[in-house]
């Protein structure tokens, strides 16, 4: 499994990456660096791994040929429904996979951060499976926006630490997390995307690369051919990408297009789009793309979709941009909304909003006839419902 797309035997992406972290943490990154490699990689993992996946998660997910879509695209468009997934999204790969290194390195407590509540979901779900000790960091702002997944990680029996500093959302429990981590190094830090100090995001990617494993499986039944023309997926910090493009990434015939959450427009102050709109920089312990002004202060993100909202991308994805193997288009509220209602009429599937940023892009693309396009549906959208509900009302061409 070498790549040069991978992460490199310093912990680097070409010139992104690497591990900015206080000393006091060093330690238990060295442990991590030194460890995860051969356990993801080993058959004892990946058995027992895949083996979770399938009865628990419901993995594989479909690959779901929508012959609507590809009337109106003129191409032939494959859905990877990832929604399907117990707790409703890619996220509890990741959950999975390091609560299981986190056993092998026998911690009894798992911290994690999340901004929308789908990562602290989905680790307080693990966690509950698999006996560990949950404390999840979350925003005050996020905790009043997303209460009912609040309410999920307390019955689950985590502990929801509300964060208070900055404007109270992701990066500022993502801070608040890393401190703590700092005064309980016995715990074990569950990152929720491929961000944060080597060796995090090549191991959140290795974990979620199952997504792509499973399209090349898929593809080659129904086509007799592993490789779509194209893979488009949403991105916020990049797992669900990272996992999507992963056994693509040397094969220059797949075209890889990230969507990035651009809220208002990528000319306002409202938006999330890392690539499209911010610069080099250092954010939770790696150098990438981010939100900053001149200062180099970290400016807050903002998206429709709260798991885009971040104000920065994993270095993976600050590098494939640079070395151009990945295209990045941005979406905007309203035309994410538009696509997400367009499909729940359409084929009776709500995507998460999150993912409605990917179907958006469709109109941006010109296909030929021959080509297999795969989206990535990263989430289901039931957390979302209110909002597109409030779209409803608001436009109404859309109403009966
Ligand atoms: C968290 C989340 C995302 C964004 O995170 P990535 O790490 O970029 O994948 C996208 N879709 C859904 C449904 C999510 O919950």
């Amino acid at each position: 499994m070498k790549n040069k797309f991978f992460v490199d035997d310093n912990g680097y992406y070409g010139e992104f990456g690497g591990s900015f972290i206080p000393e006091m943490l060093y330690n238990n990154i060295k442990e991590l660096q030194k460890n995860y490699k051969n356990f993801i990689r080993s058959v004892q993992f990946q058995t027992l791994y895949k083996k979770i996946l399938k009865n628990y998660v419901g993995r594989p997910t479909p690959l779901f040929f929508c012959k609507k879509y590809s009337k109106k695209y003129k191409t032939k468009i494959f859905f990877k429904r990832e929604d399907l997934n117990y707790t409703g999204s890619h996220k509890i790969n990741n959950a999975i996979g390091q609560s299981l290194l986190a056993k092998q390195l026998n911690k009894k407590t798992i911290i994690a951060e999340t901004g929308a509540g789908q990562h602290g979901v989905a680790t307080a779900t693990v966690c509950a499976l698999m006996d560990l000790k949950c404390v999840i960091f979350m925003g005050e702002t996020d905790i009043n926006r997303q209460y009912t997944n609040v309410l999920r990680m307390k019955s689950l029996g985590a502990k929801v630490i509300p964060v208070c500093s900055g404007d109270k959302t992701l990066k500022d429990a993502v801070n608040e997390a890393i401190r703590y981590w700092i005064n309980h190094p016995e715990s074990y830090y569950l990152i929720g995307s491929t961000v944060g100090p080597h060796p995090y995001p090549q191991m959140v990617a290795d974990i979620q690369s199952v997504i792509s494993e499973e399209i090349k499986i898929q593809l080659k039944e129904m086509y007799g051919s592993c490789y779509p023309n194209y893979v488009i997926a949403c991105i916020g910090g990049g797992s669900n990408a990272a996992g999507s493009f992963y056994h693509f990434l040397d094969n220059d015939s797949v075209n890889l297009i990230a969507v990035e959450a651009a809220g208002h427009g990528i000319k306002t102050k409202k938006t999330a789009a890392s690539i499209h709109c911010g610069s080099k920089g250092i954010l939770h312990g790696s150098m990438t793309f981010l939100l900053q002004n001149e200062d180099g202060q970290v400016i807050p993100a903002y998206s429709i979709s709260p798991g885009l909202d971040y104000p920065g991308i994993g270095p993976m994805f600050a590098n494939l941009f640079i070395k151009k193997r990945v295209k990045f288009l941005y979406s905007t509220d309203k035309e994410a909304l538009r696509e997400g209602y367009e499909l729940i009429r359409s084929e009776g599937i709500i995507p998460a909003l999150e993912s409605a940023h990917a179907l958006a892009s469709l109109k941006k693309i010109s296909f030929k006839k021959e080509d297999t396009v795969v989206v990535i549906l990263s989430g289901r959208g039931d957390k979302d419902i209110n909002v597109y509900e409030k779209f409803l009302t608001k436009n109404l061409s859309y109403d009966e």
